[in-house]
Parts: structure tokens; sequence; C-alpha cells
């Protein structure tokens, strides 16, 4: 399928051009009608399969369709396990919403604190984060996820891998419960396997 036929309108169309991707990949393709539907989704998907723009491009296109210019309350939530990766998701939301009005911004640790508090006062819709500065931002009322609508847990295994799964547990209470969440995990062990069950609501399988 083209980009067009995933359901994706003309300024992001324009966006992707403007990037040079022709094609979707596979797990594009899967991925992306799922998601503007609002269905969650578990994705089998590694670096370099294109799976940000998998999650990326719909949750542009259905915040640019559901929020009024300046809603200015986090809608969208990526949580990523590492600055690199987080750095790399919040450039391509950028990217991909370049001829949009809606405000991302990028957290994690190893930084000052401030400048982000700062910059997640002016408001912003989409927000990449790593979990422990994430964590420390909400404890200092920085963040307000009441009017959150979906949760992207990107790199889910590596995440496990790295002791982030309490901080992921303290994230998750903080959270609406009815939102949509995507989970994206290189690979599914049993550990995956039973998050993936207790946090998805009857989700679309994608593979890369
Ligand atoms: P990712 O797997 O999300 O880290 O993406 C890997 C690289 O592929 C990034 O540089 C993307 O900008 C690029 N990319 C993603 N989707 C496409 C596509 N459909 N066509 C060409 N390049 C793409």
């Amino acid at each position: 399928p083209a980009f067009a036929a995933l359901g994706l309108s003309a300024p992001i169309l324009k966006a992707i051009a403007e990037m040079g991707y022709t094609t979707p990949s596979p797990v594009q393709a899967g991925a992306i009608p799922a998601v503007l539907e609002g269905r969650d989704v578990m994705a089998a998907a590694r670096t370099g399969t294109g799976k940000t723009a998998g999650f990326a491009l719909p949750l542009v296109e259905r915040l640019s369709q559901s929020t009024p210019a300046g809603a200015r309350k986090i809608k969208a939530l990526i949580v990523t396990p590492t600055r690199e990766l987080a750095a790399q998701i919040d450039d391509n939301v950028t990217a991909y919403s370049r001829h949009l009005k809606l405000r991302n911004a990028v957290v994690f640790g190893g930084v000052k604190i401030n400048p982000q508090i700062s910059r997640l006062s002016t408001g912003v819709e989409i927000l990449t984060a790593t979990p422990g500065r994430l964590l420390d931002l909400h404890s200092q009322k920085a963040i307000d996820f009441s009017d959150l609508e979906t949760l992207v847990l990107d790199e889910a295994d590596r995440m496990l891998d790295m002791g982030f799964i309490h901080d992921i547990r303290r994230l998750l209470k903080l959270l609406p419960t009815k939102r949509q969440t995507l989970l994206f995990s290189a690979t599914f062990s049993d550990e995956i396997r039973s998050m993936t069950s207790k946090l998805l609501n009857n989700p679309v399988a994608v593979e890369a």
C-alpha cells in the first residue's frame, strides 16, 4: 500500500514525502491503520524496521484531528529506555508534525530538570520520555496526565532488561485507565507476554 491508502492526511503525507519515505514498511502497514482506529497494538519490531513512524505517524494524525490548536495538555506519551532513543523519537515527531500545530517535547535524565519543567509549563501534546525522569517530573507536579489518550511503550524488552519495571508499574498507576496502549518490543519473552496481556485490550498483533 501507499502511505495515502493507510489513512494519513495531506499535511502528514507532505512531511513523509519531504523525509524521502516512499513506501510504508511492513510494521507501518500493519500498525498505522490499527492505531488510527483507536485499537491497542502489540508489535514485534526492532530498530531499523521503521517502528517509530509506525506509532508516531498515526499518533500525530489522530491528534491533528482531535486536538484544538494549543490544547497544551499531554495527549500522547511515548516511553523509551534511553536518552538517545528518546531524542530520536522526538526528532521524528517534530518532522512528521511540521505542517501541523501540535507541540512536542522530550525529557530524559542526566541533564538539568529545570529547563524541562519550563518547557512542559508552556504546554505540550506529545511527550517522549525515559521512565525515571518522567516520574521525577510528575512528583514535582510538572506533568498532568489527566488528558492522556495514548501511551506508547517503546522497546519494552529493553526497558525490562534495564530494570525499569518498577518505574513502569508506578507510571501506569498515574495514567487514565481508559486509554489506547501501544507496545513495541523486539522480543516477546514470557515476561513481556504477561505484561502485554495485562496492559492491552484486545490488541492487534503486528510483525515487522
Ligand atoms: P526506526 O526503525 O523507527 O528506528 O527507523 C529506521 C530509519 O528508517 C529511520 O531513519 C527512519 O527515518 C527511516 N524510515 C522509517 N520509515 C521509512 C520508510 N517507510 N521509508 C524509508 N525510510 C524510513
